[in-house]
């Protein structure tokens, strides 16, 4: 019960607290996902889905991270409402996005309902591949029988996929804690027959972090971690890095010298129990200026980015 109570004051500081991303405008990158051209040979396009949810498009090759759409609020969170993807969200998102026609494969770093529970229905709108923790292939299977098996990769750090003309590299993380310890905790390790019907069937597995190597671009996406658990040391175009809450804002200096990125873009740091018609908001747990000022004033590599709702950007 005392969890419950937690959660509910952590929703009413978050509803009456939140800032907007125009205190930030020098930092966004990005123009209206609707109006930008699709990426031409060497480019790609990156589109902020909201949450930790990414469209990374090259000419030849579409992948989608995390895509959320189905927001729940956190008071039925807390209460553990049922809880199912919304079809018209789906459809008026994936469309305001820019969705191409087919999707070549979903991402999911974890198994929670803000990371996995729209892929199963997106999947079988766009196609593709979905690649996600074991937890997480029992939990699609179960939400969406009609999947065919070989769509579903149950994926474990050190393995490499082909995604379209991508290489994906599959990368150990860890789930940031929230009061103490990892929310909505558990793994699942055999077939369910009952499909997941509310919040916390949405057990959080194995999290995973992934490299994509797409049109000559290195780009590293988690969503969150934990200090001292660090990505490996690479050079990469773009950090996606998740900065939700304290675990992975701490370690976000480390994580950023380790992966010496052109870009940095913190993420999961807005308030996603909200709808996201309501726009980008600062979740008030997000202490996104504390981290701009560690970063400018540490003379991190790289140069710090922000993207809003739907706005698509060129890697170059
Ligand atoms: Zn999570």
């Amino acid at each position: 019960m005392r969890h419950y109570f937690s959660l509910l004051i952590i929703a009413l500081t978050l509803i009456s607290c939140g800032s907007r991303l125009n205190t930030q405008r020098e930092l966004l990158v990005g123009i209206k996902a609707s109006d930008a051209p699709s990426p031409k040979h060497g480019e790609v396009q990156i589109t902020y889905l909201g949450t930790n949810g990414y469209l990374i498009r090259s000419r030849d090759t579409s992948i989608v991270i995390d895509p959320f759409f189905s927001r729940i609020s956190l008071i039925k969170v807390a209460l553990n409402a049922p809880y199912s993807p919304s079809t018209p969200l789906i459809a008026e998102y994936s469309q305001r996005a820019n969705f191409p026609t087919h999707i070549d494969g979903w991402l999911v770093t974890h198994s929670h309902f803000d990371h996995l529970i729209d892929v199963p229905p997106l999947q079988q709108q766009f196609s593709g591949k979905i690649i996600t923790s074991p937890t997480g292939k029992f939990l699609c299977q179960a939400a969406a029988p009609k999947i065919a098996s070989a769509k579903i990769i149950g994926a474990r750090p050190g393995n490499h996929y082909q995604i379209g003309k991508a290489n994906i590299h599959v990368l150990s993380s860890k789930h940031d804690r929230v009061l103490g310890s990892t929310p909505i905790p558990g793994l699942i390790s055999k077939a369910i027959s009952s499909a997941p019907i509310r919040p916390r069937d949405w057990k959080v597995g194995t999290p995973l972090a992934f490299l994509i190597e797409i049109a000559g671009k290195k780009i590293y996406i988690d969503s969150g971690g934990m200090p001292g658990h660090l990505p490996p040391s690479r050079n990469v175009d773009l950090a996606i890095l998740g900065v939700a809450v304290g675990d992975g804002q701490q370690r976000f200096d480390e994580a950023v010298q380790a992966l010496n990125p052109r870009y940095t873009l913190p993420s999961h740091q807005d308030d996603f129990f909200t709808p996201l018609h309501r726009g980008f908001r600062f979740s008030s747990i997000s202490n996104f200026s504390k981290l701009k000022k560690d970063y400018l004033g540490k003379q991190l590599p790289g140069e710090l980015i922000l993207m809003d709702y739907f706005q698509s950007w060129i890697l170059n």
